[in-house]
């Protein structure tokens, strides 16, 4: 899976916020799936507005890159998104950009105007098959291009000339910088391979920049780009594009210093990804209110698990019934709005379920924090169930605690899983959970 990522010339804003929130839902729910999910999100790190932004602040292009780049990490940390597993950088990868532009001119699809080199949109028939767009239509409607070197108003630039004082590298063509659009079809390329998966990014990018991205790389490949491309609708405020240009946008960190994560989050999965959403204070007021009700359900749970008393009535609660209707809802076309209303419809009953019925047993507490985890906390990232790693100073505890692993272990490998699982289980009740992963088990104790 591949997501455009930021321009590092600035703080990011909440309307990029909401497509790599939506992303990371996305990406979250595959995982849930069992997909092996391979994410790559780029890092623009040179074009025009950092080199504005290094002219104005006089210090290289590369510091203002850095500076906003580690911004970058601490927002979306904080905004709980799972970490990409790779985050190329433009500028880390210019042999390969190279090869691709290289591969263009010498299959005819791109030409070099004096160290300027230019797609040549009339080469790739298909051109507008992702927007819809024609080519016909789109050359009588372009603007007389001020570049006059370019053989047509639409093609663009894969190598662009670099001028007085600019940061270059160097290349066949002579000294530059790559173009936008050609670094996404390279990085895409290195790490995913030349036909791959799922390709996202906000609407604004459908044309020209992902349009452009098909023709670079079926050009350069002569394979189908991309199966499936996900575009995230805008985030409004007042009707109008959250955008940098027009100068109405919150940044995230502003939003976050107001805001928690979670209620960004909820706010963001409360509305389907590929429509727009207007940006209020009132609907985020709202969703942090929502936020309440399961933070209750988190705390009935924690202190009953935490009171450790056997035995009590199994309510029969229908944990599948509610799992399935949270997976029909996103396995049709991510419909996070609903899969939101199942959560709390089970917060719901679980409060019921507890308010009715006094002495319930702790399995009913192990399955509810269960399905949270698995639904809202590892999916939707709107609720977060703490782990504490175990610390040095209770080594005779861990001691104890490996020994009753080991028991266990030895008890799953005789079949014997009824003696399994209760030892997890009166770990539970202990505040002491397992989890067993593929290189053993390890535990956590909660507070
Ligand atoms: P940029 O740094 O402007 O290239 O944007 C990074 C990502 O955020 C891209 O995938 C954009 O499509 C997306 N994006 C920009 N503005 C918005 C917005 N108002 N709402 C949703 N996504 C946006
Ligand atoms: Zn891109």
């Amino acid at each position: 899976m591949y997501i455009c990522g930021p321009t590092v010339y600035d703080y990011f804003h909440i309307g990029n916020a909401r497509t790599f929130i939506m992303a990371d839902i996305i990406r979250r729910y595959l995982e849930y799936k069992n997909y092996n999910v391979t994410y790559v999100m780029n890092l623009t790190d040179i074009d025009d507005k950092i080199i504005k932004k290094s002219i104005e602040e006089k210090v290289p292009a590369s510091e203002v890159a850095k500076k906003y780049s580690d911004a970058f990490f601490e927002d979306i940390k904080r905004l709980k998104i799972k970490l990409a597993t790779f985050y190329p950088k433009a500028t880390d990868n210019i042999d390969e950009i190279l090869r691709m532009i290289k591969a263009l001119v010498d299959g005819g699809a791109a030409y070099n105007v004096d160290g300027n080199v230019f797609y040549n949109v009339s080469s790739f028939k298909p051109y507008g098959k992702l927007s819809g767009k024609k080519i016909d239509e789109l050359e009588s409607g372009a603007r007389v291009e001020v570049m006059e070197e370019k053989q047509d108003p639409l093609d663009f630039a894969l190598w662009k000339k670099s001028k007085e004082g600019e940061p270059f590298w160097k290349s066949e063509w002579g000294n530059g910088r790559p173009g936008w659009h050609i670094e996404c079809s390279a990085m895409s390329c290195k790490h995913l391979g030349e036909t791959f998966d799922i390709h996202a990014g906000g609407n604004d990018l459908i044309f020209p920049h992902h349009e452009n991205e098909i023709a670079q790389s079926e050009a350069a490949t002569k394979k189908p780009f991309v199966k499936y491309w996900l575009h995230f609708g805008f985030l409004n405020i007042n009707k109008e594009k959250m955008s940098k240009s027009l100068g109405n946008f919150f940044t995230a960190r502003e939003v976050l210093a107001k805001y928690s994560a979670e209620a960004i989050r909820l706010f963001f999965a409360q509305a389907h990804y590929r429509g727009p959403v207007d940006f209020t204070s009132e609907l985020l007021d709202s969703a942090e209110k929502g936020l309440e009700k399961l933070k209750n359900l988190r705390s009935a749970i924690d202190s009953a698990m935490n009171k450790n008393k056997p035995g009590g009535v199994d309510p029969g609660f229908n944990f599948q019934h509610f799992e399935k209707r949270f997976t029909d809802a996103l396995d049709d076309d991510f419909n996070t709005p609903q899969a939101v209303a199942v959560i709390f419809d089970f917060v719901k009953e679980a409060n019921r379920t507890i308010a009715e019925k006094e002495n319930l047993h702790l399995d009913f507490y192990i399955a509810a924090r269960d399905f949270l985890i698995k639904t809202a906390d590892n999916v939707l990232g709107i609720i977060s169930f703490k782990e504490k790693e175990v610390k040095q100073d209770s080594l005779l505890e861990n001691e104890l605690i490996k020994i009753l692993i080991d028991i266990r272990l030895k008890a799953k490998n005789e079949k014997n899983f009824q003696l399994a699982d209760d030892i997890r289980k009166k770990l539970e009740s202990l505040a002491i959970t397992l989890k067993d992963t593929k290189e053993g088990t390890d535990f956590f104790k909660r507070e």
